[in-house]
Formats: C-alpha cells, structure tokens, sequence
C-alpha cells in the first residue's frame, strides 16, 4: 500500500559560520503523523523546525510539504500552524480577535469566522473565554488558546516548538493529554520538538532522535526505548544502570560478559554484532531488574547478591540503590510488592534477564 507522505526532508544541512547545526537529515513524515524531533539542548532541534517553517533557508537538500518544493517560499505561503514556547499572543486583542486573526488576514467571511472560531474554542475545551484578554487567562489556557489560533486555519502541517516547557508540572500532563486527544481527533499531521523523553514518548508516534545536529535513530516510541541504535539515544531515553566491561564470548545467541567489578553476566547478542575481546558499556533498566530479600531466585544465570544503601518511596513504585561490588545499582519495584519497607544494610539478590542487557561497544579502554 502507497504511503500518503505529507513532509519530506532530503539531505537537509545547515551551517551557522563554519559549525554545522543540521547534518544530512533526511525524513519523510506520512498523513496524520505526531513526529518528535528529541535531544539535549543545541542538538539542532529548533533549527531544523524553523527551515521547516521558513524562518530559515538551508544551505543544502530539499523541504516538500504535501508534494510542493518549499525552498525559498515565504513562511505565510507554507499552510502552518504554529505553536511555540512562549504564549505569543496579540496582548491587546481579546481571546476571539487572536483566534481570529488568521482567518481576517484570508478574508474569510465574518459569519465563517465566527463559526470556526466558536468551534476551535470548543475543541480547546475555551469556548467561555472568547471576550477576555490574555492577561486574564492562566499559562495553561493560553497555551490552549495558541493551539487553537494554529488549527483554526487548519493547516496542512502543525508545528509544536517546546509549547508545554513553561507551564508547572500538573498543567503540562494536562495540556500534553489534551494535545494528544486533539491530535487524534483532527488528524492534523504534526511535528513536536521538545527536549522531554516522557513528552515525546507520550505523543509520537515516530521520534527522531538528534544528537549534535546529526540523526541519531528514527523510530516508534517502543523502537526508541527497546532498540536503541547507540549508547546515546540508550542513555537519552529513561534510566539506565551503566558497568563497564569486556564481551569474554559469543556464542548461541548469547554472551558472556565480565564487568570490570569482577563479576559476570549474559547478554543477548541475537541483533549484535559484537566480537569477543570487544570492551563494552553494559547497561541494565532499573524496572527490569527483579529484587528478592531471600536467595530464591528463578533464574540460573544473571543473579548477583548486593546490600541496599537507600530507598527513595515513589508512590506507584520504590526506587532502591543497591550496592554490588563497586556499582550503585538502581532497581525500580513496585511499592506493594515491598509494603515491609526495605532496609538500609540489608543483603538483597538480584536478577534480570539477558535479553534486557543492552551492549554497546566502547572506545578505546577507559571507563
Ligand atoms: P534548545 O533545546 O536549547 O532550543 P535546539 O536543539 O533547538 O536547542 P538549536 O536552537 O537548533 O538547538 O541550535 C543548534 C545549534 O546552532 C546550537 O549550537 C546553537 O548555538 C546554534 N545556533 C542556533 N541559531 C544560531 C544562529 N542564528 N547563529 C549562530 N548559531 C546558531
């Protein structure tokens, strides 16, 4: 079946001065798709976003919104709905005017805009607040307000630049789940950049993963955390428990490990391409690690004795460091699983599976 793609990316690059910010970044972003673009802060993001709206022209490779070259073709030509980090809206309009403002700009009728207007007011779940100012609306709701200013338009493409980062905790899963809810229901095609992992695990349904302006894996949220293509988008996306060590072999589809604390452990080496002899960054999830207070375990390899240092409760679950030989292990279990609280001091044995183990070769021989 033919795919519907609405954005395409080919060989994108930009250079500010002689660094370059946007390396070969190549994409193609199908019909009703939520894409994030993720990374530390300077890793090309924005950048990349913005020669998507026009505000800036790469120096090399092509942009094609809906079948149409868009090099060298002003932002307002582009169809887009914008949303960025700070409110930008109009202070001395009401809610209605912002809301309005594009649909005046195209000379739609006066009734038609009071409709759509109504209606994208409606779908923000703001439809009380059309005669206030900005100034009378909390964070949230303005950030709501300038998600319906970018749809009312309803553009080809919505592009999202950090719009949650400066709203408070509570505020940010409210309006996140909101957008999740309106992106579903319009099915507008989206691009989200965001330097939040849980964030853009929650939205997309594609992450790229950018690292110094270079593409680092581009895949579904469950691809991201469960394949990482490199240590880095490994370490990017949640915690991760890190040993140094050397692959001793390889062999049935496994192999063997030993960490430069002494100990050994099986990894599953099934999708890698690791030799033997290879020095390696092991790494273990801390929700993947299972903990027993008595030396019962189920499985016969993968299983080390350690002495819990300290319990931080979480609610749904306990986070608790356990030292083993010279590692800070952190092992994530569930809260009811462990309601006689865990000790200080207290020898406890642990265990995970090889194919939880994930193995990246290491440069060089240091730590
Ligand atoms: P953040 O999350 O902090 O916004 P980002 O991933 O969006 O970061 P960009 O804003 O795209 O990163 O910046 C990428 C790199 O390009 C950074 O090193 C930045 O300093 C540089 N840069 C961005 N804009 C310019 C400019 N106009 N002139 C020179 N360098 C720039």
């Amino acid at each position: 079946m033919s795919k519907n793609i609405d954005v395409e990316l080919k060989n994108i690059q930009k250079k500010f001065g002689s660094s370059v910010v946007v390396d070969h970044f190549n994409l193609q972003i199908e019909q009703g798709e939520c894409v994030s673009f993720l990374g530390p802060s300077g890793c090309g993001k924005t950048t990349t976003l913005n020669m998507i709206a026009g505000f800036l022209e790469p120096d090399q490779g092509e942009l094609i919104i809906k079948g149409k070259r868009m090099n060298g073709v002003a932002s307002n030509k582009r169809d887009l709905g914008m949303v960025f980090q700070t409110y930008s809206l109009f202070p001395h309009m009401t809610i209605f005017e912002n809301v309005a403002y594009g649909l005046k700009l195209r000379k739609v009728p006066k009734a038609e805009i009071a409709a759509r207007v109504g209606k994208v007011l409606e779908l923000v779940k703001l439809p009380h607040v059309s005669d206030r100012y900005p100034k009378q609306l909390s964070g949230g709701q303005r950030q709501r307000i300038a998600i319906a200013r970018a749809l009312v338009t309803e553009p080809s493409l919505l592009l999202l630049d950090e719009p949650l980062s400066n709203l408070d905790a509570k505020l940010r899963e409210e309006l996140r789940d909101e957008m999740k809810r309106l992106q579903q229901e319009i099915g507008v095609t989206t691009i989200f950049v965001t330097h939040d992992q849980e964030e853009a695990l929650y939205l997309s349904n594609r992450i790229v993963v950018l690292d110094h302006g270079r593409v680092e894996q581009i895949g579904t949220p469950w691809d991201i955390y469960n394949r990482p293509a490199s240590e880095f988008v490994h370490t990017f996306i949640g915690k991760s428990n890190r040993m140094a060590g050397v692959v001793e072999q390889v062999y049935d589809g496994r192999m063997l490990l030993r960490t430069d604390a002494g100990f050994t452990l099986f990894g599953d080496s099934r999708d890698k391409q690791i030799a033997a002899k290879t020095n390696v960054s092991i790494y273990v999830r801390p929700e993947k690690i299972t903990l027993h207070t008595d030396d019962r375990g189920t499985q016969d390899v993968n299983r080390t004795k350690g002495t819990v240092k300290l319990t931080s409760f979480l609610g749904a679950h306990t986070e608790c460091e356990v030292e083993v030989g010279r590692y800070s292990v952190t092992v994530r279990v569930q809260s009811v699983e462990h309601n006689v609280s865990l000790q200080a001091g207290q020898t406890v044995y642990l265990e995970w599976k090889p194919e939880d183990v994930f193995v990246f070769p290491r440069e060089g021989q240091g730590q």
